[in-house]
């Protein structure tokens, strides 16, 4: 059984083949339709969401599948004071998958420590966002052509934006990737990202606080929103909140082709002059939000019963462990109890 907590659970080729599973989906979608009947996924948000958990429902509900689950924490035990584990340990029960959302870095990696069903991770703090990551490197591939090769610039709140985290982890994957980092210094990218991710990758990239001067060298802009919910102190958020706006004059400096994202929502940092524009991606990056779900379902719903681990002598195979795996280094899965590869 494979969980989507971070991005690098995925190997870049799984990464493709999600990303190739959804574009078959968009050109065949009668063929997908009934793929998840009599299966059901449960949405576990702590935090608010509107994209990410309704299109989660909607790509279920297009794969003929059902959807419960919760919305507000409120709703829950966890208002009783029951732990993320026991919720899931439960949850397991009723539903086939999990999309968990929380605002403790963290939590949807201890759910799937203890669950019996797959975990994803649909956003924890400002630490990851994998189903993001997956929409946003399906819709480059769609606006551009491409993955490789491109110069992608992160405008705005680099720092708690947990959508841009992911996406630099994925990217750091793949050929002649250059970041370019626009942010004012309270938001910078955090120093392990850069340390960790781009310098071990060999990912080129450099920090500027001007959206002007970077902008003409863009394949793709990321726009990012403030994220006033992480913020500890107010009057650090105010002074940063409108630091960087995206607006007509700005995007004639820029390439013909260049491609507008933006995980949404948008506050103030795109003004809607933009939205006619057709270098602006982010509504149709919404609706590749849903695809690319529907295509992680059925991978993951594939992938739980495929893996197994193939020494005889583990105690999975002698005792009765729910087999367990982790991604180790190269790409490969190994059997979390042992290290023998497994598949
Ligand atoms: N929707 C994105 C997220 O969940 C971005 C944001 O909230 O600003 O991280």
């Amino acid at each position: 059984m494979k969980h989507l907590i971070d991005p690098t659970d995925l190997t870049k080729k799984e990464i493709d083949e999600i990303v190739a599973l959804a574009e078959d989906i968009i050109a065949h979608r009668e063929r997908y339709q009934g793929s998840m009947a009599h299966k059901k996924l449960a949405t576990l948000f702590y935090e608010p969401s509107t994209r990410t958990r309704l299109s989660f429902t909607a790509a279920m509900m297009e794969l003929g599948g059902q959807v419960l689950g919760f919305s507000n924490p409120q709703n829950s035990s966890a208002a009783k004071g029951e732990t993320v584990q026991d919720t899931v340990r439960v949850v397991g029960c009723f539903a086939d998958i999990i999309a968990m959302r929380h605002p403790i870095e963290g939590a949807p990696l201890v759910a799937s420590e203890v669950s019996s069903v797959p975990i994803i991770n649909a956003g924890d703090g400002s630490h990851s966002h994998p189903t993001q990551t997956l929409t946003d490197l399906l819709t480059i591939k769609r606006e551009l052509g491409r993955i490789d090769d491109i110069t992608i610039g992160f405008c705005g709140d680099l720092r708690f934006g947990r959508t841009v985290h992911s996406l630099i982890k994925a990217l750091s994957r793949y050929h002649g990737i250059k970041v370019v980092l626009i942010a004012p210094d309270e938001l910078r990218l955090p120093d392990y990202i850069k340390q960790d991710v781009c310098e071990k990758m060999g990912v080129a990239y450099r920090e500027t606080d001007s959206l002007d001067e970077a902008i003409p060298e863009l394949d793709v802009l990321y726009m990012t929103r403030v994220q006033k919910e992480r913020f500890l102190d107010e009057d650090e958020f105010d002074r940063v909140k409108d630091s960087f706006v995206l607006d007509a004059r700005r995007m004639a400096l820029a390439k013909e082709k260049m491609a507008v994202l933006h995980p949404l929502p948008r506050v103030n940092e795109i003004l809607t002059e933009v939205d006619e524009d057709p270098r602006a991606a982010y509504f149709r990056q919404v609706e590749n939000g849903k695809l690319v779900r529907m295509a992680l379902i059925i991978s993951l719903m594939e992938w739980k019963d495929d893996l197994h681990c193939t020494n005889a002598k583990c105690i999975c195979n002698n005792e009765k462990h729910e087999p367990r795996f982790r991604l180790a280094e190269n790409g490969i899965t190994r059997c979390w109890y042992c290290d023998s590869k497994v598949r």
